[in-house]
């Protein structure tokens, strides 16, 4: 027969002594004739001994260090693909700035050289003839207005022996009767090296690179 007397509920706040003075001494008197009931009463007891005896399982130490190894590892990844992601940015950015300087100084040099031809032509209109050297065409220039005009648009500059000066403080290289233009004269400046590079790698010319 079902006996309803006792709730697990019931039992389980017995088994706590949980329950008013009262309710406990019914539930003892009940348990003493009731088989049913003390059987459910052992198997809560046996369920409660089983969740006593279970704990949390302490992870062996050699985990925690690995675990701990393994974030410190990743964090120091983390961080330097960071940096490098910073560095690679600034390395490309300066990178640019350096190519837009380089191109705008060779514009302007390029101007230059392009201002002190015009003169140089312009004051052989004047004198009837190419100066023989560098010096000579600084003279030239001098002595004609309209061919100053450009050296003074380009604010040339001479050094002690009256040569005209690149853009880099260096003289113009100036050959009369040119080799590359024939009839006329070639003109350059040996770049930013300052070298004499006959008219390759960096110099800027007065007639079209090969
Ligand atoms: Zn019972």
């Amino acid at each position: 027969m079902e006996c309803t007397t006792s709730t697990d509920d019931k039992l389980c706040a017995y088994l706590f002594e949980s329950l008013e003075n009262g309710e406990m001494a019914a539930i003892r008197k009940h348990l003493a004739e009731c088989d049913r009931c003390r059987k459910r009463l052992d198997a809560i007891r046996k369920r409660m001994s089983f969740l006593d005896a279970w704990r949390a399982i302490e992870p062996p130490e050699e985990f925690s260090a690995k675990v701990f190894e393994r974030v410190k590892r990743q964090r120091r990844t983390a961080r330097a693909l960071f940096f490098a992601a910073g560095a690679l940015f600034l390395f490309f950015s300066g990178f640019l700035i350096f190519l837009a300087h380089n191109m705008a100084i060779d514009r302007l040099a390029k101007r230059r050289l392009v201002l002190l031809d015009k003169a140089i032509q312009c004051s052989r209109n004047e004198h009837g003839t190419y100066p023989a050297s560098l010096d000579e065409a600084w003279r030239f220039i001098l002595a004609c207005p309209a061919a100053k005009h450009y050296l003074d648009l380009g604010k040339f500059e001479v050094d002690a022996s009256e040569r005209i000066l690149d853009f880099w403080g260096n003289p113009y290289v100036y050959v009369c009767p040119g080799v590359h233009n024939r009839g006329l004269f070639d003109l350059y400046s040996t770049g930013s090296n300052g070298r004499n590079d006959k008219g390759q790698q960096d110099d800027i010319l007065n007639w079209e690179r090969d």
